[in-house]
């Protein structure tokens, strides 16, 4: 059954664990698995949205949704949850990630992402890449068969083929939005207007992707993979592949992928500083994600939001922009939004 909650992201019951169904905790049961993902913060409004756009991204994300569900409902993996969930997206090419990323300033696409493992702190990443038609998949790769944790550029590349992932030419990642989305920042820049996620082209730098799921057997899994942003240079790397800036996984806390403007995300530590508070000061996931996305970051001037959620199955998606591409699902409940006025 599909339905879509108005209230808080806890969980509601329905066919989950035996132990307490049978204790009839109706409001706060664990559910036998959640999974969640976002598709990038943003100026996302309705005003720039035509109604076969909405309706495309929706039917996205619930595809997207659909196939990290299939793998947790059947007892598979979050971490094969996560993986297949992200590629999926990569795979669009309405997303800022694989297919679709954004464009450097010298007009080419360099993918960042990462993969985090909450069961034993495992975790692989990878930076700068031009050729791999899955990065998500690259740091998997990265995490279960090197001793490394991050990989960037030419070296990661030369390591994704050894490992027999599908490479492609760099002509793959093109798309004209995003082409188009590089002119005009290129032109604002001329025109002296701000940078980042400010100025008049701001609506075209959002996309980023990431998914967090708990699987079965309680194991949380974060991924996040991203094109950066438009008209970076000088080989930057953003927030997405840094472990505890943009991705994060601990099975005691909670799992954690941002999006937003990634340079305050990496001096914020975002991913990480939430699951801290919820450590160290015993916050809930909700409560440490708000405090981190809409109190830290908001006063340091850092746009953007986070999915997590929690080994109990709660959900949190705060996020201080416009708009953030977003959903859930949990055993009979699935949630996709993706303005503010749809907020849970
Ligand atoms: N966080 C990404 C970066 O800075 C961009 C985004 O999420 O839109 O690379």
């Amino acid at each position: 059954m599909l339905f879509f909650a108005l209230g808080a992201c806890q969980p509601t019951g329905e066919a989950n664990d035996k132990t307490a169904e049978t204790a009839g905790e109706k409001e706060s049961v664990k559910p036998a698995y959640a999974i969640v993902i976002h598709g990038g913060a943003g100026t996302i409004t309705r005003s720039m949205m035509t109604a076969e756009m909405e309706a495309e991204y929706r039917a996205t994300l619930n595809a997207a949704l659909d196939i990290g569900e299939g793998v947790l409902a059947q007892g598979g993996s979050a971490l094969d949850a996560v993986e297949q969930t992200i590629r999926s997206l990569e795979d669009s090419p309405l997303f800022n990630a694989g297919k679709g990323a954004v464009f450097t300033h010298e007009g080419k696409n360099e993918l960042d992402a990462a993969i985090m493992m909450g069961s034993n702190l495992a975790a692989g990443s990878i930076g700068g890449v031009t050729t791999v038609r899955n990065p998500i998949s690259l740091a998997r790769a990265v995490m279960e068969k090197s001793p490394h944790v991050m990989m960037a550029g030419p070296g990661a590349e030369e390591f994704a083929k050894e490992q027999g992932l599908e490479i492609v030419s760099p002509d793959y990642f093109f798309t004209q939005k995003r082409f188009d989305a590089l002119q005009k920042a290129i032109q604002e820049e001329k025109e002296k207007q701000p940078m980042g996620y400010t100025g008049e082209n701001r609506d075209y730098k959002f996309g980023t992707v990431g998914c967090v799921a708990l699987d079965k057997a309680g194991h949380i899994v974060a991924g996040t993979s991203t094109g950066g942003m438009t008209n970076k240079r000088y080989n930057r790397i953003g927030d997405a592949p840094i472990i505890g800036a943009g991705t994060y996984a601990n099975d005691a806390t909670c799992g954690i992928s941002c999006t937003g403007h990634g340079e305050f995300f990496i001096r914020y530590t975002v991913a990480h500083d939430v699951s801290a508070l919820m450590e160290y000061q015993g916050l809930s996931l909700q409560e440490a994600a708000d405090k981190v996305v809409m109190d830290k970051l908001v006063k340091a001037g850092g746009e953007g939001g986070l999915v997590a959620l929690d080994r109990q199955g709660n959900i949190a998606m705060p996020f201080n922009s416009e708009g953030m591409y977003r959903g859930y699902a949990r055993p009979g409940e699935r949630v996709v939004e993706i303005y503010k006025d749809e907020k849970n």
